[in-house]
């Protein structure tokens, strides 16, 4: 596709998401970078006479990067209940259907090979959805290990920030100490790695699921008085959010409920600087966190880490044990007014990842098995939405400098989609096709016509 100097023009209407020029008419691709952005005129000008010239049918936009996804762990229940060659279509069907189902067979734990498999699985049907980035927001160290291994043998095409996930209160773990012992024993920390794998924060829990009734809310559950589950105390976290400040390391916290979040918050705004150098997250942070706490959150320029897909599937389980209180759960509005960068997400491959369908519901507030969706009050715009999945994740990722956007300087990750998101009515976002997906000027999906997707 690319001329001898490897440079190519590729003409389309481009939805930049770079604020300086949100639309753009074409852009040129040098080896793995994007050289030139612009009108047709400009971009022509940018380059050498004869070099190739390449009109693509649809609208062109910056690869997604879905801020939390199990990516690993779905490539392994992939190989477990995926037949070969399987399609989207049937991978996303057969995620849903054995939500609750392990990710690997009973007896025999997977072998490194076994994961590196399962990666080149998952990732080519993740790339047929316009993603050319994740986060894997709970990497244990065999992970890390596997995916390490990938990356030496050529096989990472998605780019992955991997959250180093100690178990704390495991045997081997068995308490925060122990935690801080092992990171610093590393040496390396949250940034180190390079374009296609890097270590990002480490993952704690703060507090458990809702639709367990285990978020750790300000206002008890029910009349019984619990307002659910602390996974770790208040003086433990400052001590471990403190330690990874000075360490060099992010912190991204599970932290469903208000109270939870509350406690996070405070932690964070505690070590300055350092929670938005490196990138600390709130994660989930869905379940009624207070206009304060919103405040104080997004002022410690931590990242507001949410998946629309976890309400999709539990609204109608909240609305049960919660009513009411239920209406303004994932508060993505919210988030967004208070000045937090939102990175969107999915907490895939066992939520629903199909990033149309998360635009849809970011905008609709729509619930799955229920025809009233949540209160519109927090729905976002298709823009927001995008945001959250370029920008937003972006900078979640460590790499706004050099993702997120169709920008001169920047990765030719991008997507060939049939029409925009934001130039369709929502109704018709989720039959949205993605026609071609590049990572580095690679391309790593491609399909000649529509229709041909499944
Ligand atoms: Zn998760």
């Amino acid at each position: 596709m690319t001329g001898s100097e490897g440079l190519a023009v590729y003409v389309a209407p481009v939805v930049t998401m770079d604020p300086d020029r949100p639309r753009a008419e074409a852009f040129a691709v040098r080896g793995d970078l994007i050289v030139a952005v612009g009108s047709l005129a400009d971009v022509v000008a940018a380059v050498p006479d004869g070099t190739p010239r390449h009109a693509l049918e649809g609208v062109v936009l910056p690869g997604l990067i879905d801020a939390h996804l199990h990516m690993q762990r779905g490539g392994l229940k992939a190989l477990t209940f995926l037949p070969a060659g399987a399609g989207v279509a049937e991978f996303i069907r057969t995620m849903h259907d054995t939500f609750d189902d392990e990710d690997w067979p009973e007896g025999a734990a997977p072998t490194v090979d076994d994961r590196v498999r399962g990666l080149s699985v998952i990732q080519p049907l993740l790339h047929a959805l316009g993603f050319t980035g994740v986060v894997d927001p709970a990497a244990t160290p065999t992970e890390l290990a596997a995916y390490q291994v990938a990356h030496a043998r050529g096989i990472l095409s998605m780019r992955t920030v991997a959250m180093p996930y100690l178990e704390i209160g495991s045997d081997e773990i068995p308490d925060v100490d122990a935690a801080m012992t092992r990171l610093a024993g590393v040496g390396a920390s949250t940034g180190f790695g390079d374009d296609t794998l890097r270590l990002g924060p480490i993952k704690v829990y703060a507090d458990g699921e809702a639709l367990k009734g285990q978020a750790l809310l300000d206002e008890p559950w029910d009349d019984s008085g619990y307002t659910g589950l602390a996974r770790i105390s208040d003086d433990d976290f400052g001590r471990l959010v403190a330690f990874c400040a000075a360490a060099g390391w992010g912190v991204g916290t599970h932290a469903v409920g208000g109270a939870a979040i509350a406690m996070v918050a405070r932690a964070y705004q505690s070590v300055g600087a350092a929670a938005s150098e490196k990138r600390y997250q709130f994660i989930h942070a869905y379940l009624e966190p207070s206009a304060e706490t919103i405040a104080l959150g997004a002022r410690t320029g931590a990242i507001a880490s949410l998946q629309p897909s976890i309400i999709w599937h539990n609204g109608v389980g909240l609305r049960a044990k919660l009513g009411e209180r239920a209406e303004r759960a994932n508060p993505m509005r919210s988030w967004i007014d208070a000045g937090a960068v939102l990175a969107l997400g999915s907490d895939g491959p066992y939520f629903a990842f199909d990033p149309r369908h998360l635009i849809w519901q970011s905008v609709t507030r729509r619930i799955a098995g229920d025809d009233r969706p949540l209160d519109p009050a927090e729905a976002v715009t298709v823009d927001e939405a995008l945001a959250g999945y370029t920008t937003g994740a972006a900078y979640a990722s460590l790499a706004e400098g050099r993702r997120g956007m169709i920008r001169e300087g920047m990765l030719a990750d991008w997507a060939l989609w049939s029409a925009s998101p934001a130039d369709v009515p929502i109704d018709q976002v989720r039959d949205l096709l993605v026609l071609r997906t590049d990572v580095g000027g690679r391309t790593v999906h491609r399909i000649d016509r529509p229709g041909g997707a499944e």
